[in-house]
């Protein structure tokens, strides 16, 4: 099972959610896929992202390891073909909170049309 779910994110650079990892690999049981992505995630190997009430995974890139992530980075949710895109390269500015504040996460998210469904000029 691991092998089958860790071949579908290598295959793509989409984000993927429970459900359609549930789709692509039926028949396959929820619990077991639910339990594999966490520990993907736990290795470093692909990060989630909150979305619409669903969490959709997508590929981690190198940096990322078993300690940290480096996740930190821009999403793009694109309203017409309803995908997730990392955008590792665009900055993003460090913030500095006070101590008081402990991150542990930070999420970064921008909706719109992508590049492959906007009408090409
Ligand atoms: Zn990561
Ligand atoms: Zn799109
Ligand atoms: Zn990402």
């Amino acid at each position: 099972m691991r092998m089958l779910v860790l071949d579908v994110f290598l295959q793509t650079s989409k984000a993927m959610s429970l459900a359609d990892l549930e789709e692509k690999l039926a028949p396959s049981d929820r619990s077991t896929l639910y339990r594999t992505l966490k520990t993907f995630e736990k290795k470093g190997l692909i990060h989630g992202i909150q979305e619409h009430h669903t969490t959709q995974y997508l590929r981690c890139s190198d940096k990322c390891n078993e300690k940290v992530h480096h996740d930190a980075h821009l999403h793009f949710y694109c309203n017409l073909c309803k995908q997730t895109t990392c955008l590792e390269d665009i900055d993003i500015p460090h913030l500095h909170l006070s101590r008081d504040y402990i991150v542990k996460e930070l999420k970064f998210l921008a909706t719109g049309i992508c590049k492959l469904c906007h009408p090409s000029e």
